[in-house]
């Protein structure tokens, strides 16, 4: 049954490339990032086992370095081949595209007609403005003139990563090729950024995901990120946070501090600053992240702070304190610097063992389960 049918319209497609274990499972996965529950992932299952079509996918290139496409191609939970071959139909990707030249130019074209309206747009990386946008062109047209036919007829745009998002790298100042991200120039679409150099992939799937089976494209905050990626800081939840709140902290690069894993924000960390979810999600399938190896955040999820702050520039604390919930931790040292923390001016001049941390938490307890931290 539906044996006769393309691809993209056979409902049987999905389970004849992949046992139903599996199958399952890459749907627990998708709907667990996206914060839905196991149930809702069942119900995902069963939603794609009985026919949703696999969108068109059409996705494009333009100033960048391809490091997000390098990126989704290193996720495995679930691996990009499952979602390449079996959630999307992925009709058109510059770099993965076997054809080149004119037959590549078809295969857009065709796309672009056979599921006009339909098809979801990827962009990867920013687009130049300047000097008539000639500073990348494809095929003979601008990456402006690109983005603006196909953006025309698709459902949705999605501008994975920062460049794609904000402008990126090429953005930096001073800009020499006007670069800009694609909200910049698609203004009659929904559009949603995955910002991140590299963006997470997880949380690429999960937004493609839940527009697949739900139909719907996530919450987004004012940036245009999903919240149940970016709603968050990094600072939140990160496994340095007991050093942040006890006043231990690395001074500088390779000291006993760093060597010991202290809190990395006076050598520059951007964690509380950036909203992302790396430090609860983290590439590549391991416990690999920047923070985790001693390398301080970048906020390169923000659309003010990637390439657009020094390294080593510490950022504002808005939410000094930590969790009344978090145990006390007795710090080796004598205190923090109140300017290099930004601490001292809200727990009045410094942080002096844990019994004034405790002290402070206590008397802020009810102003902490109102407001995050
Ligand atoms: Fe983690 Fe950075 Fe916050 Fe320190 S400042 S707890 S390293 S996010």
């Amino acid at each position: 049954m539906g044996k006769d049918l393309p691809e993209h319209k056979n409902p049987f497609y999905f389970v004849s490339k992949t046992d139903r274990r599996d199958f399952l499972k890459i749907c627990l996965t998708a709907a667990a990032s996206i914060g839905l529950s196991a149930t809702a992932g069942v119900r995902i299952a069963e939603a794609a086992a009985a026919g949703v079509l696999r969108p068109s996918v059409i996705w494009l290139h333009f100033q960048e370095c391809t490091g997000c496409t390098e990126t989704l191609l290193r996720s495995s939970h679930p691996d990009v081949g499952k979602l390449i071959l079996e959630m999307i139909s992925l009709d058109y990707h510059e770099t993965l595209l076997a054809a080149s030249g004119y037959q590549a130019e078809a295969a857009l074209h065709e796309t672009m007609e056979a599921r006009k309206g339909e098809y979801i747009l990827v962009v990867e990386g920013s687009i130049p403005t300047k000097d008539g946008g000639v500073y990348c062109k494809i095929a003979g047209k601008t990456a402006m003139d690109s983005l603006a036919e196909v953006s025309k007829n698709a459902a949705a745009v999605i501008a994975i990563g920062s460049c794609a998002s904000f402008g990126g790298l090429a953005a930096a100042e001073p800009n020499p090729t006007g670069a800009v991200g694609v909200s910049e120039l698609v203004k009659d679409k929904a559009i949603v950024n995955i910002p991140g150099c590299p963006p997470n992939p997880y949380n690429f799937l999960g937004t493609v995901l839940q527009y697949v089976v739900l139909g719907t494209l996530p919450e987004l905050d004012a940036e245009l990120r999903p919240t149940f990626a970016y709603g968050r800081t990094i600072h939140e939840h990160c496994p340095r946070r007991a050093h942040f709140d006890a006043g231990r902290f690395a001074e500088k690069y390779g000291d006993d501090n760093h060597k010991q894993g202290y809190c990395l924000y006076k050598i520059g960390c951007k964690g509380p600053a950036t909203g992302a979810n790396c430090s609860t999600r983290n590439f590549g399938d391991t416990d690999s992240w920047p923070i985790g190896v001693g390398h301080p955040c970048i906020g390169c999820t923000e659309k003010n702070l990637l390439w657009r702050t020094a390294l080593h520039d510490t950022v504002d604390i808005e939410h000094p304190t930590g969790p009344a919930t978090y145990p006390p931790i007795v710090p080796e040292r004598e205190g923090i610097s109140p300017v290099a923390t930004g601490v001292a001016g809200l727990v009045g001049g410094a942080l002096i063992g844990a019994g004034v941390v405790a002290a402070k938490k206590l008397e802020n307890k009810d102003d902490d389960n109102q407001k995050e931290v």
